[in-house]
């Protein structure tokens, strides 16, 4: 997401579609071959948008391949419209706006009915496209008659209708989709595909509206697919029928997998190498129709063994080869000035005095005064159990509060609740003075309020940063904006946001490492620091201290403490010890009801307590 050199990758694309003609005609691809691959490639970056970025499986995007090429042959062929690319562009705008249409109802539901409802969807365009609209897209037949575009330089005119010369504009549109791609994937927006394709229910958690990015994601993929659709009808002088058909979709996912999903040049690399050996069998080997047979033993093979594609590979490759020297060399220039400083962040010593508080966001309270949070008859039942049963229940601002009780007493069911992530079967929340029942877990965490969960829920294929960056993000620009050409690094007080957080996490040495390269106890103080860098009023705490060793609970309360100062939180733990040496104040649930509230003294004393939670314990 990051990139020291922006325009590298760009130039490096480039230079490769011009040395292309050079050095494939060697290896038996023709020009045509060539344009093919161009068509699929840019086709196939929007499906990766959706797909490897956004994680939504669609196996109906032939519907706006063939949208958008239908729109654009038929303003070319029966309208006359003479203006090639122009045409290409309405198609791809219409082939966009049918993908908005589709969107809404296909981003409906997820997983496999999602993508059932895509293949449906082209299923059902295929069919108008044959019956009811025949006389406008030639049915059977396709639109013959697709014009080459032509350059004009005022009065002087080339017309690009040789196979190198189609190369060349075929390449050139390339490069401006893998340019604006790129783009998008290094922008705010990009970097929220990613967070819904790792952990939607936690993008959605820390304040993006994750139905509305989706549906970005859904229309960006087909208006390529509309772009590549025009441009198909114009490499074969006629647009096929063909384009709608389900084997198009399905020929798309095969291709993005071999070449590598969530990587953008994937699609290009499977194309080459599924034009190249369907050629290569059908006319070196004469294998005709079961040339099909051979590419998908091939392709079982590559998936098997190459999990994330050919780019995936290569890229394991570089990783494997060039970084370990990299970071050899690094570590040897940053050793010397490291070792004093380092060794605090090595040993995860959290300094409960060194990061400043973290700001809790500044928003306008109407001048209200009274508590911050305040839950009255909350009641939750899940069919016949009652988890929750009237709880009435006040925070105060700036107040450290803990809740304790027994397993099954209702308290994550309570938090659940207080977020809105679940409804309540009755009662009402009230937060800075505005009834928030009912509202969505997304509104919630804008307004302020948010949790860290009892299991880590973490975006795990990205890195440390990039999952802070992901929740300041919702604080810094609201939950749904398409800001797609902005660099992360335009947003203001984003980098200090989450170099803060960073800190206040103790993980800052760890920044850039995925955080499947984690140990448990720094996944748990990311995890709070998910919650924390949205910048919450309001923070609530499921058992952060679940599963860590005894020095890990130490260093983690030292963490609570330093985050608590100008903020009010609110502490589920079941490790007492740490929960009375933290908190100002505890609430006791038993049985989903508010047994007693009081001072960690008061409740250490209590009898009910002692009998409830301790079962007798302490006080015998
Ligand atoms: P623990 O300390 O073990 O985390 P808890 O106090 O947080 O427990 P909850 O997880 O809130 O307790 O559960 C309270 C009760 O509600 C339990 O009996 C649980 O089985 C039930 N419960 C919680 N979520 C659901 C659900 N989604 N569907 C049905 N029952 C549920």
């Amino acid at each position: 997401m990051r990139s020291q050199r922006p325009f590298l990758i760009e130039a490096l694309t480039a230079i490769g579609l011009i040395a292309a003609p050079f050095i494939l005609p060697y290896l038996d691809f023709t020009p045509t071959t060539m344009s093919r691959i161009m068509v699929w490639g840019l086709f196939g970056i929007g499906f990766d948008i959706l797909f490897g970025f956004t994680g939504l499986l669609s196996f109906g995007q032939s519907a706006f391949y063939g949208t958008g090429g239908m729109v654009a042959a038929y303003l070319l062929t029966i309208v006359g419209f003479k203006y090639v690319v122009i045409s290409v562009i309405i198609g791809m705008i219409v082939a966009a706006f049918v993908g908005y249409l589709i969107g809404l109802i296909a981003l409906r539901r997820t997983g496999i009915y999602f993508a059932m409802i895509t293949v449906a969807i082209a299923e059902v365009f295929y069919f108008v496209e044959f019956n009811p609209l025949s006389e406008y897209t030639g049915g059977e037949n396709g639109l013959p008659g697709v014009p080459t575009p032509t350059l004009s330089f005022g009065s002087h005119v080339i017309h690009l209708n040789t196979d190198w010369t189609l190369y060349g504009f075929f390449a050139f549109w390339y490069l401006v989709g893998i340019t604006i791609a790129l783009r998008i994937v290094r922008s705010p927006v990009g970097v929220i595909f990613s967070a819904i394709r790792d952990n939607p229910l936690r993008a959605a958690a820390v304040g993006h509206n994750i139905h509305g990015y989706k549906l970005t994601a859904f229309v960006i993929a087909a208006a390529y697919a509309g772009f590549a659709g025009g441009l198909l009808g114009v490499l074969q002088g006629f647009m096929p029928p063909e384009a709608f058909t389900f084997d198009t979709s399905g020929q798309l996912v095969i291709q993005t997998a071999i070449g590598g999903a969530g990587t953008l040049f994937g699609p290009l690399l499977g194309a080459t190498v599924w034009l190249y050996l369907s050629d290569f069998f059908q006319n070196t080997f004469h294998l005709g129709a079961s040339w099909k047979l051979v590419l998908g033993v091939i392709f079982v093979l590559l998936v098997c063994f190459l999990r994330r594609g050919l780019v995936g590979g290569i890229k394991d490759l570089y990783e494997l080869i060039v970084r370990p020297r990299a970071a050899e060399i690094a570590s040897r220039e940053v050793a010397p000035a490291a070792s004093l400083g380092a060794a605090g962040a090595r040993s995860g010593t959290v300094d409960e005095t060194r990061a400043a508080p973290m700001p809790s966001r500044a928003r306008e309270t109407d001048g209200f005064s009274g508590p911050i949070l305040e839950a009255i008859g909350l009641t939750k039942h899940y069919d016949g159990l009652v988890a929750n049963a009237d709880i009435n229940f006040s925070v105060r601002s700036g107040e450290l509060r803990g809740i304790i009780g027994p397993n099954g007493a209702g308290k994550t069911t309570f938090f659940r609740m207080l977020t809105c992530e679940v409804p309540p079967t009755s009662g009402k929340i009230v937060f800075e003075g505005h009834d928030i029942t009912g509202k969505s877990v997304t509104d919630v965490c804008q307004l302020g309020l948010t949790k860290s969960y009892q299991v880590n829920q973490l975006f795990t294929r990205l890195t440390v940063r990039q999952n802070l960056t992901i929740s300041a993000l919702a604080e810094r620009r609201g939950k749904f904006r398409l800001d797609l050409m902005r660099r992360l690094s335009k947003i203001p007080g984003l980098t200090e946001q989450v170099e803060h957080t960073l800190e206040l996490i103790n993980l800052a040495a760890r920044a850039d490492v995925p955080v499947s390269a984690l140990a448990y106890g720094e996944k748990r103080r990311l995890e709070i620091g998910l919650a924390l860098a949205s910048s919450p009023s309001l923070l609530l705490l499921d058992e952060p201290l679940a599963g860590m060793s005894p020095s890990e609970r130490v260093e983690t309360v030292k963490l609570l403490k330093s985050i608590a100062r100008g903020r009010t939180m609110v502490v589920i733990d079941h490790d007492m010890d740490s929960l009375f040496n933290l908190v100002e104040r505890i609430t006791v649930l038993q049985e989903g009801r508010v047994l007693v509230e009081g001072t960690p003294e008061q409740i250490k004393g209590n009898a009910a307590v002692q009998e409830a939670y301790l079962g007798g314990v302490v006080a015998a």
